[in-house]
Protein backbone atom coordinates (compact mmCIF):
# COMPACT_ATOMS: atom_id res chain seq x y z
CA UNK A 1 0.00 0.00 0.00
CA UNK A 2 1.14 3.42 -0.54
CA UNK A 3 2.29 5.35 2.42
CA UNK A 4 4.72 7.48 3.86
CA UNK A 5 5.82 8.02 7.45
CA UNK A 6 5.95 10.74 9.62
CA UNK A 7 7.84 12.17 12.62
CA UNK A 8 5.69 11.06 15.51
CA UNK A 9 8.79 11.55 18.30
CA UNK A 10 11.60 12.91 17.47
CA UNK A 11 15.25 11.36 18.36
CA UNK A 12 15.85 13.86 20.55
CA UNK A 13 12.68 12.76 22.50
CA UNK A 14 13.23 9.49 22.26
CA UNK A 15 16.92 9.61 23.85
CA UNK A 16 16.03 11.75 26.44
CA UNK A 17 12.48 9.84 27.71
CA UNK A 18 15.16 6.88 27.60
CA UNK A 19 17.76 8.15 30.00
CA UNK A 20 15.10 8.94 32.21
CA UNK A 21 13.47 5.54 32.24
CA UNK A 22 16.92 4.42 33.00
CA UNK A 23 17.10 6.50 36.10
CA UNK A 24 14.30 5.28 37.75
CA UNK A 25 15.19 1.89 37.28
CA UNK A 26 18.68 1.83 38.62
CA UNK A 27 16.78 3.79 41.59
CA UNK A 28 14.70 0.85 41.57
CA UNK A 29 16.90 -1.78 41.57
CA UNK A 30 20.27 -0.69 42.72
CA UNK A 31 19.59 -2.26 46.39
CA UNK A 32 17.83 -5.45 45.31
CA UNK A 33 20.17 -7.77 45.93
CA UNK A 34 18.99 -10.14 43.49
CA UNK A 35 20.79 -10.62 39.43
CA UNK A 36 18.95 -8.78 37.11
CA UNK A 37 17.85 -9.39 33.45
CA UNK A 38 16.37 -7.32 30.84
CA UNK A 39 14.45 -9.52 28.44
CA UNK A 40 13.85 -8.12 25.05
CA UNK A 41 11.03 -9.58 22.61
CA UNK A 42 12.15 -9.72 19.93
CA UNK A 43 12.55 -8.00 17.38
CA UNK A 44 10.92 -4.85 17.80
CA UNK A 45 12.93 -4.14 20.99
CA UNK A 46 16.00 -4.29 19.88
CA UNK A 47 17.33 -0.71 19.34
CA UNK A 48 14.93 0.76 22.89
CA UNK A 49 17.44 -2.25 24.39
CA UNK A 50 20.62 -1.60 23.56
CA UNK A 51 20.20 2.31 24.07
CA UNK A 52 18.19 1.56 27.28
CA UNK A 53 20.78 -1.12 28.72
CA UNK A 54 23.97 1.25 27.85
CA UNK A 55 22.27 3.60 30.70
CA UNK A 56 21.57 0.75 33.34
CA UNK A 57 24.12 1.02 35.91
CA UNK A 58 23.43 -1.62 38.12
CA UNK A 59 25.04 -5.24 36.76
CA UNK A 60 22.46 -7.30 34.45
CA UNK A 61 22.03 -9.66 32.24
CA UNK A 62 20.88 -9.35 28.66
CA UNK A 63 18.38 -11.63 26.81
CA UNK A 64 16.14 -12.07 24.39
CA UNK A 65 12.76 -14.40 22.94
CA UNK A 66 10.61 -14.18 20.56
CA UNK A 67 6.74 -14.21 20.44
CA UNK A 68 4.62 -13.82 17.21
CA UNK A 69 2.16 -11.39 17.57
CA UNK A 70 2.06 -9.45 14.42
CA UNK A 71 2.52 -11.12 10.77
CA UNK A 72 3.40 -8.44 7.96
CA UNK A 73 0.54 -6.84 7.60
CA UNK A 74 -1.10 -4.29 10.10
CA UNK A 75 -3.89 -6.56 11.55
CA UNK A 76 -2.83 -8.32 14.99
CA UNK A 77 -3.16 -11.82 15.89
CA UNK A 78 -4.36 -13.06 19.00
CA UNK A 79 -2.70 -16.80 19.03
CA UNK A 80 0.73 -15.91 20.96
CA UNK A 81 3.14 -18.37 20.84
CA UNK A 82 6.70 -18.27 21.87
CA UNK A 83 9.11 -19.01 18.49
CA UNK A 84 12.59 -18.55 20.14
CA UNK A 85 12.97 -19.04 24.18
CA UNK A 86 15.29 -17.52 26.42
CA UNK A 87 18.86 -18.75 26.75
CA UNK A 88 19.49 -18.21 30.32
CA UNK A 89 17.50 -19.37 33.61
CA UNK A 90 15.51 -16.48 35.63
CA UNK A 91 14.95 -18.47 38.30
CA UNK A 92 15.81 -16.39 41.45
CA UNK A 93 16.39 -12.99 39.80
CA UNK A 94 14.63 -9.61 38.84
CA UNK A 95 13.44 -9.98 35.25
CA UNK A 96 12.55 -6.25 33.29
CA UNK A 97 10.93 -7.39 30.72
CA UNK A 98 11.72 -5.19 27.69
CA UNK A 99 9.16 -4.52 24.76
CA UNK A 100 8.57 -2.12 21.85
CA UNK A 101 4.77 -1.48 22.10
CA UNK A 102 2.13 -2.38 23.78
CA UNK A 103 -1.61 -2.87 21.51
CA UNK A 104 -3.75 -4.91 22.93
CA UNK A 105 -2.04 -6.91 25.62
CA UNK A 106 -2.17 -10.28 24.80
CA UNK A 107 1.40 -10.60 23.85
CA UNK A 108 2.65 -9.43 27.70
CA UNK A 109 0.26 -11.66 29.36
CA UNK A 110 1.22 -14.56 27.56
CA UNK A 111 4.88 -13.44 28.13
CA UNK A 112 4.76 -12.77 31.38
CA UNK A 113 2.55 -15.99 32.26
CA UNK A 114 5.32 -18.22 31.01
CA UNK A 115 7.85 -16.39 32.34
CA UNK A 116 6.09 -16.66 36.04
CA UNK A 117 6.42 -20.39 35.58
CA UNK A 118 9.75 -20.46 35.81
CA UNK A 119 9.81 -18.78 39.35
CA UNK A 120 11.70 -15.32 38.97
CA UNK A 121 12.30 -13.14 42.48
CA UNK A 122 10.53 -10.44 40.18
CA UNK A 123 8.92 -9.81 37.02
CA UNK A 124 8.32 -5.84 36.03
CA UNK A 125 7.47 -4.69 32.34
CA UNK A 126 9.61 -1.62 30.44
CA UNK A 127 7.62 -0.23 27.12
CA UNK A 128 8.73 2.01 24.46
CA UNK A 129 5.22 3.37 23.62
CA UNK A 130 1.77 2.34 24.77
CA UNK A 131 -1.76 2.50 22.97
CA UNK A 132 -3.61 2.48 25.88
CA UNK A 133 -6.67 3.19 23.94
CA UNK A 134 -6.25 0.02 22.20
CA UNK A 135 -5.97 -2.25 25.01
CA UNK A 136 -7.98 -5.57 25.46
CA UNK A 137 -6.38 -7.22 28.67
CA UNK A 138 -5.33 -5.81 31.08
CA UNK A 139 -1.57 -5.20 31.66
CA UNK A 140 0.34 -3.86 34.68
CA UNK A 141 3.05 -1.62 32.91
CA UNK A 142 5.95 -0.51 35.06
CA UNK A 143 7.74 1.93 33.04
CA UNK A 144 6.25 3.78 29.58
CA UNK A 145 7.96 5.77 27.69
CA UNK A 146 5.20 7.40 25.65
CA UNK A 147 1.26 7.24 25.58
CA UNK A 148 0.45 7.53 22.20
CA UNK A 149 -2.58 7.50 19.93
CA UNK A 150 -4.10 4.68 18.17
CA UNK A 151 -1.93 5.04 15.28
CA UNK A 152 0.39 2.65 13.45
CA UNK A 153 4.27 3.24 14.10
CA UNK A 154 7.55 2.43 12.87
CA UNK A 155 10.86 3.21 13.43
CA UNK A 156 13.41 2.43 16.49
CA UNK A 157 13.04 -1.10 15.95
CA UNK A 158 9.69 -1.57 14.64
CA UNK A 159 8.67 -2.66 11.58
CA UNK A 160 6.10 -2.13 8.84
CA UNK A 161 6.47 -5.37 6.25
CA UNK A 162 10.30 -5.41 8.46
CA UNK A 163 10.95 -2.17 6.71
CA UNK A 164 11.50 1.21 8.77
CA UNK A 165 13.50 -0.38 11.93
CA UNK A 166 16.56 1.37 11.45
CA UNK A 167 14.58 4.77 11.35
CA UNK A 168 16.24 6.73 14.85
CA UNK A 169 12.69 8.25 15.59
CA UNK A 170 9.50 7.13 16.35
CA UNK A 171 7.46 7.10 13.22
CA UNK A 172 3.50 7.41 12.22
CA UNK A 173 2.33 5.25 8.71
CA UNK A 174 -0.13 7.42 7.20
CA UNK A 175 -1.99 5.72 3.82
CA UNK A 176 -2.07 7.32 0.92
CA UNK A 177 -5.28 7.08 -1.20
CA UNK A 178 -3.71 5.32 -4.70
P1 LIG B 1 -0.31 -6.81 21.58
O1 LIG B 1 -0.25 -8.26 21.91
O2 LIG B 1 -0.11 -5.91 22.76
O3 LIG B 1 -1.53 -6.46 20.79
O4 LIG B 1 0.82 -6.59 20.52
C1 LIG B 1 2.02 -6.01 20.79
C2 LIG B 1 2.88 -6.15 19.57
O5 LIG B 1 2.17 -5.81 18.38
C3 LIG B 1 4.02 -5.18 19.63
O6 LIG B 1 5.10 -5.73 20.33
C4 LIG B 1 4.31 -4.96 18.18
O7 LIG B 1 5.17 -5.97 17.71
C5 LIG B 1 2.96 -5.07 17.52
N1 LIG B 1 2.39 -3.73 17.33
C6 LIG B 1 1.44 -3.13 18.05
N2 LIG B 1 1.18 -1.90 17.62
C7 LIG B 1 2.01 -1.69 16.57
C8 LIG B 1 2.26 -0.58 15.70
O8 LIG B 1 1.67 0.51 15.79
N3 LIG B 1 3.21 -0.75 14.75
C9 LIG B 1 3.89 -1.92 14.62
N4 LIG B 1 4.78 -2.00 13.64
N5 LIG B 1 3.70 -2.99 15.42
C10 LIG B 1 2.78 -2.87 16.39
MG1 LIG C 1 6.91 -6.38 20.30
MG1 LIG D 1 6.35 -6.50 13.52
Amino acid sequence: MKHIVEVMISEQDVKARIAELATQINQHYRDSGKELVLVGLLRGSFIFMADLCRMITVNHEVDFMTASSYGSSMSSNRDVKILKDLDEDIRGKDVLIVEDIIDTGYTLTKVREILQLREPNSIALCTLLDKPSRREVPVPIDYIGFSIEDEFVVGYGIDYAQRYRHLPYVGKVVLLDE
